[in-house]
């Protein structure tokens, strides 16, 4: 029998966090996710009944938790845009195992939501921008929305004491590297933790090229020479972000280096696609159905004994073994899979 204290993949990675994805739509059509041209009016997102309720994906989580996952995170497509996201916050809330749920968002809907998903057992959130500049984050968007919504969305997190809520910066070479003093100076002293994301080559319709990315290192660079930078010890083991703090005492900030400096080796996260497919890395072509094993009747045992075979035959470090392998194989979408 599998159980949480003998589960390991083929590299001795535990399974500690779980992504769970509850829609592949989204209000937003970032360039470097759901570029517009691909993801049009006439795109097909998934029907509602290939989607798994928040029945079925609470009960998954629960098979999971019994696997060793302590953490949830839930993300998409935009999550909030899936009606009444509290009672599924507060049915994982109550799964017992789970220590920390999470949310990854635009931002846009939570002046609306935040307090709801506080009062559900929602712990934290991060939100995702780009620039402090209207046109140039209208531009990466893909739909000219500006950045006072999602600033409010920040803020309504914070009231809500959803904070310090994490702001995640995707960095793209001549679109965007003009924003990070920018956005260091505003996010600087509020306690809440900038983090800048190495633009990656997730999917396959964002026009991904390796001159396109813009170094962690170089960030650090940047940034240092204006405020001094001392790096900080991870919060705990398997953390993706590398932390760097102010040496005046302003804070601190996170580099996600998924280009230039992997983590593979660390990697304990699987991630649920909203129609119940395993995904065990992001880069994966694709997953493993549980929707149908689901449906068709199959226990918490067994459900246990398939996910916890799937990731005992793990063997995933794509990030380490980027362009030797890989080049050319289909990748699933991010907005699917959940990122
Ligand atoms: N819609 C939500 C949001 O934007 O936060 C949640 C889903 S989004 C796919 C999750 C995170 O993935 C966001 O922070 C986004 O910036 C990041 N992301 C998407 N595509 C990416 C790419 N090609 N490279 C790096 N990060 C990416
Ligand atoms: Fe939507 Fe998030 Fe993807 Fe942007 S990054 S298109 S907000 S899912
Ligand atoms: Fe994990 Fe795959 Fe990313 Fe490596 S490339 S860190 S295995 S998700």
């Amino acid at each position: 029998m599998v159980t949480e204290n003998t589960l390991t993949d083929t590299l001795k990675r535990r399974l500690r966090d779980l992504r769970i994805s509850v829609t592949d739509r989204c209000n937003l059509r970032c360039t470097y996710c759901m570029p517009a041209e691909v993801f049009g009016p006439d795109y097909k997102f998934l029907p509602r009944s290939e989607i798994l309720d928040y029945e079925e994906l609470a009960r998954l989580a629960r098979v999971f938790a019994g696997l060793g996952v302590s953490k949830l995170r839930i993300t998409g497509g935009e999550p909030l845009l899936r009606r009444d996201l509290p009672d599924f916050i507060k049915m994982l809330a109550a799964i017992p195992g789970i220590d920390d749920v999470a949310l990854t968002t635009n931002g846009i809907l939570l002046p609306k939501m935040a307090e709801a998903l506080k009062e559900a057992g929602l712990g934290r959130v991060t939100v995702s921008l780009d620039s402090l500049d209207d046109e140039t984050f209208g531009k990466i968007n893909g739909r000219g929305t500006g950045v006072k919504p999602v600033l409010a969305g920040i803020e309504a997190a914070e009231q809500a004491g959803l904070g310090p809520v994490k702001i995640n910066m995707v960095v793209q070479r001549g679109v965007n590297e003009q924003d990070i003093l920018p956005m260091a100076e505003h996010f600087r002293g509020t306690g809440q933790i900038l983090r800048f994301i190495e633009f990656m080559d997730v999917g396959n319709s964002n026009g991904w090229r390796m001159d396109k990315v813009v170094p962690s290192r170089e960030i650090v660079q940047t940034i240092s020479r204006r405020w001094a930078l001392e790096s900080a010890e991870p919060n705990y083991q398997g953390e993706v972000a590398r932390r760097w703090r102010y040496k005046d005492g302003e804070g601190e900030i996170g580099l996600i280096s998924s280009v230039t400096n992997t983590f593979c080796g660390d990697c304990n996260r699987a991630r649920l696609s909203a129609r119940g497919e395993l995904y065990t890395c992001l880069f994966a072509s694709e997953g493993a159905d549980l929707r149908e094993p689901l449906r068709e009747g199959k226990t918490d045992g067994e459900l246990a004994e398939l996910i916890g075979g799937i990731w005992q035959r793990r063997d995933d470090r794509y990030s380490e073994i980027r362009n030797q392998h890989t080049k050319g194989l289909p990748k699933a979408e991010m907005s699917y899979l959940g990122g």
